[in-house]
């Protein structure tokens, strides 16, 4: 009987997020949060391996050099991945209450989204986003699903003004409960921009605009109202399986 060899490194190793540049030899210095995560949440010691990510130079195997109660510091040793060629799909949403929108954000970087623009319509109820607690949720998405990329997440917009800024090189697939090509054959190869709709939908007028604006298509997840947030996940999902990487 065949015995596997456990893979090295394990994938169950800690995973985190540290600012550029990465390359063997470097010692990387923590302090702060990182810093207390590692040393007296998961109390790893001098010696203890670790996988890093910068978002720019993959994934890097790095053993625990020095152990403070505050400080630690960090050698890179080797490279275990190279960085990934992130889909181009991007994620323009219409914000939903707090909680919900932390989630979508999240479960947007694990489906691999790689830039996120939240568009501010007339019905959209929250139109202020705290962009660092979204950065914060994103960096620990990707260090949860195994990403070497971040998604980024731009300011939010108005509508209008995101429309004007489409020049048609992207392809815009406009999530429409009120009916569309069907999600299953609607996509087409090449960079992508997935547009969903606030809880109370798109205004008629709007989403007349949204069909004008250079490269839209109406696409339709179903004959079902999801909700804002299942809706751009949904969508998330169909483009990926469809021409992302998840063939
Ligand atoms: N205006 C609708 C209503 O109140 O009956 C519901 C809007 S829905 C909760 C929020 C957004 O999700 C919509 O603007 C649309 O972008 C998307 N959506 C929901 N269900 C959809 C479907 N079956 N097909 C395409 N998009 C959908």
């Amino acid at each position: 009987m065949m015995i596997a060899t456990p893979a090295w490194p394990p994938r169950s190793l800690p995973r985190l997020y540290v600012a550029p540049p990465l390359s063997a030899g470097v010692l990387v210095a923590l302090d702060g949060p990182q810093a207390n995560y590692l040393g007296n949440v998961l109390r790893l010691k001098a010696g203890d391996p670790l996988l890093l990510f910068d978002g720019v130079s993959g994934e890097w195997l790095a053993s625990v050099a020095e152990a403070g109660k505050k400080r630690m510091s960090l050698a890179v040793e080797q490279s275990t991945r190279p960085q990934e060629a992130v889909p181009d799909l991007a994620l323009a949403f219409a914000p939903v209450k707090k909680g919900r929108v932390d989630w979508l954000v999240e479960k947007a970087v694990e489906l691999g989204v790689a830039r996120l623009q939240p568009v501010i319509t007339q019905r959209t109820i929250v139109d202020k986003l705290n962009l660092d607690r979204m950065r914060a949720h994103i960096v620990e998405a990707a260090e949860q699903c195994g990403r070497t990329s971040l998604s980024t997440i731009d300011a939010p917009v108005k509508l209008e003004a995101y429309l004007r800024s489409l020049d048609g090189s992207r392809a815009l697939y406009f999530a429409d409960e009120t009916g569309g090509a069907p999600a299953a054959t609607a996509f087409a190869p090449g960079p992508a921009t997935l547009l969903t709709g606030p809880e109370g939908g798109f205004t008629p007028g709007e989403a007349a605009a949204i069909r004008q604006a250079p490269g839209a298509t109406a696409i339709s997840l179903g004959p079902r109202i999801l909700r804002a947030e299942t809706a751009a996940l949904a969508g998330v999902a169909a483009w990926m399986a469809a021409v992302g990487d998840w063939g």
